[in-house]
């Protein structure tokens, strides 16, 4: 292993496995850090962080609870709403990658990265661009990684370890985002279906 001491955002324990098991390969043994004031309702984020508490205990990786600030949240993410959603995620990334790194620095941690990188409903750049300048800012090195590629793998990975898997970002404009996301899936293939139907005939 390396002398750097990575701390790893993670969002879930579903998208924390490629991450760290990627991290690993490359030499990082990287700690855990929760920090996630965008999960709502309050029963759902302590469910996140429960799987989280199981798998990093079952893994023996060290797991840090940090701040989960759900005033902030509220002032500084929740106005921008439905309408926004580039500047929402911005605004969310922000609050918990600022925590990470805060947490880092005051830790003696070297290196910082998130688990954000494997999925691909996230805003990659946007979380790219943030994670670099908050942690320059705290003088720690962002360890940047495209994990996109094996988000299939985590997907079938957390299936056969039985995890709890959300079907939402963690917001409440998230949540309202995917229901009505599934509902036009749903229609659409209701709709092929009576066009097939009709040219059965
Ligand atoms: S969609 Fe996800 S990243 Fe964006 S504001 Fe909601 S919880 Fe945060």
């Amino acid at each position: 292993m390396s002398e750097a001491r990575l701390l790893l955002h993670a969002c879930c324990a579903p998208c924390s496995l490629e991450p760290v098991r990627h991290l690993r390969l490359e030499g990082l043994d990287p700690t855990i850090c929760w920090t996630n004031p965008n999960i709502q309702p309050e029963s759902e984020r302590i469910r996140r962080l429960d799987e989280l508490r199981r798998w990093c205990a079952a893994e023996d990786i060290e797991l840090i609870e940090a701040s989960d600030n759900l005033d902030a949240w509220e002032r500084g993410v929740a106005p921008l709403g439905a309408t926004d959603r580039v500047r929402r995620c911005r605004a969310c990334y922000g609050l918990r990658l600022s925590e990470l790194c805060s947490v880092a620095e005051a830790r003696g941690f070297t290196h910082v990265a998130t688990t954000l990188a494997v999925s691909p409903y996230q805003l990659f750049e946007v979380s790219n661009e943030l994670l670099e300048r908050l942690a320059c800012a705290h003088g720690l090195t962002p360890v940047i990684r495209d994990w996109r590629p094996w988000y299939g793998e985590a997907t079938a990975r957390s299936r056969a370890l039985g995890m709890y898997r959300q079907r939402y970002c963690g917001c409440r404009f998230s949540a309202a985002e995917a229901a009505l996301d599934r509902a036009r899936i749903r229609d659409e293939r209701r709709n092929n279906h009576r066009v097939r139907s009709v040219f059965a005939l």
